[in-house]
């Protein structure tokens, strides 16, 4: 590959030398405490990123995504987008990251926004998903920048919120207003905590639906005056059992997907309720006898990009229609909550080859080509955006994110921002590729 070796030295020693600079961002990062649902404090963290990317020579602009979902005067969806252009035109690279964190949960034993670093890693909420990645790619770009000040084309940096939530107030409005569209930007990757020699390609898709089974209150002493919904849903389950979980194992992808049992169609049940309201823990109060006459479940059917939506849905259908024809009294309603499609960027797209020539050259490593069992913003770049050409690639790992204890592993990081840093060379630098 012809690119000039001794500037890719420069800017791997020059991260390396960026070490501390990277784990103080990286804590003053996980210290704000952007915890979503219900998406607290994207402002204070976009006028963080706003002082320190307006420093580096970046244009940035806030933007709220008002009227998305959840966007509210107590909890605004604000987002940053942060560019730089070179000296020449050229193409565009996006890194994009998501700047919310899911709810640090029981368990830690460490302060989960307190950013501990012990024996090479910082702890905490969003350490690996995913604010470790956003601070390595801050750092490749800064470093980049600073060495390779003739750079061609743009750099841009986002970070967007909501993505825990699906992302629309956040990559999917930014996508709607035509901020990822093919003619401004070429190559975008998103630094998911996907393992610094793992490239991620994209994801399954998803379908969320709640399905209601309806019956007829009565005294529970005399059940048969009435018609028990929570009856009706066990009919619903074990069909499920003995027709569709067994469907769903026998259908596999091509898609690399992993960890590798996620290779096949999945459903999770994601909660059941029916009957009388909980009685909350600390009252003394006895329940009623009630007959239910409503049981709700919430599914959440993952599928291949061998799978059309439309036939996810019918075979769910099927599954009700067929109880109506068969079981005395049955009778439901189904309410889609979500879908989103699968992605898959090609394996010999640009910006793939690109990071994978990076990661062998810099990290002397054969890169992985992988694919998420979950989805993340990928979707709303390809779907809304129209742009294929994206991957995730950051440093991490993947079984932490959620987690309690979670972390990043400043190495990993380093590692990952030279990689990132070696792709800009690539994509932007002289004697780059076309
Ligand atoms: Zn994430």
């Amino acid at each position: 590959m012809d690119v000039p070796s001794n500037l890719q030295v420069l800017l791997c020693d020059a991260i390396a030398d960026r070490r501390d600079d990277l784990v103080s961002l990286t804590q003053d990062l996980i210290r704000i405490p952007t915890v979503n649902p219900p998406g607290r404090d994207y402002r204070a963290i976009c006028d963080y990123l706003d002082r320190r990317l307006t420093r580096s020579g970046f244009r940035t602009e806030l933007i709220r995504a008002e009227g998305a979902p959840g966007d509210c005067d107590e909890f605004p969806r604000w987002n940053i987008l942060a560019r730089r252009d070179g000296r020449s035109p050229g193409q565009c690279v996006h890194l994009n990251s998501h700047i919310d964190v899911v709810e640090p949960g029981e368990g830690w034993t460490r302060d989960p926004f307190g950013a501990e670093v012990d024996n090479g890693r910082i702890y905490g909420r969003g350490a690996c998903d995913m604010k470790g990645g956003l601070a390595a790619s801050i750092i490749a770009a800064e470093v980049f920048i600073e060495l390779v000040p003739e750079f061609s084309g743009a750099i841009e940096i986002s970070g967007t919120a909501d993505e825990e939530s699906g992302g629309y107030g956040g990559v999917a409005y930014l996508a709607h207003h035509g901020y990822f569209s093919p003619a401004r930007v070429q190559h975008v990757i998103i630094p998911e905590p996907l393992h610094k020699d793992r490239i991620c390609l994209g994801h399954r898709g998803g379908w969320w639906a709640e399905i209601e089974t309806k019956g007829e209150i009565a005294h529970g002493s005399m059940p048969f005056l009435g018609d028990c919904a929570v009856r009706h849903m066990g009919a619903v389950l074990d069909q499920f059992e003995t027709t569709l979980y067994p469907a769903l194992a026998g259908r596999h992808t091509d898609m690399p997907v992993v960890p590798e049992g996620a290779r096949v169609s999945t459903m999770n049940i994601n909660s059941i309720h029916g009957g009388q309201a909980e009685i909350p823990a600390e009252s003394t109060a006895l329940p009623s006898h009630c007959v239910p006459d409503s049981c709700r479940i919430v599914i959440d059917r993952r599928y291949l990009i061998e799978e059309d939506q439309a036939d996810v849905k019918a075979e769910v259908i099927n599954v009700l229609e067929g109880l109506k024809r068969t079981r005395d009294n049955f009778d439901y309603a189904l309410r889609e909550l979500n879908h989103v499609a699968p992605s898959m960027t090609d394996r010999d797209a640009p910006v793939v080859s690109t990071v994978a020539a990076a990661i062998s050259d810099v990290l002397k490593q054969t890169p992985e080509f992988v694919a998420s069992p979950g989805s993340y913003d990928q979707k709303h770049i390809d779907r809304i955006g129209k742009l294929k050409n994206c991957i995730a690639y950051g440093p991490g790992l993947l079984e932490l994110a959620h987690k309690p204890d979670e972390y990043i592993d400043v190495t990993d990081m380093i590692d990952s921002a030279k990689v990132i840093a070696a792709s800009l060379l690539r994509l932007l630098g002289p004697q780059r590729e076309v």
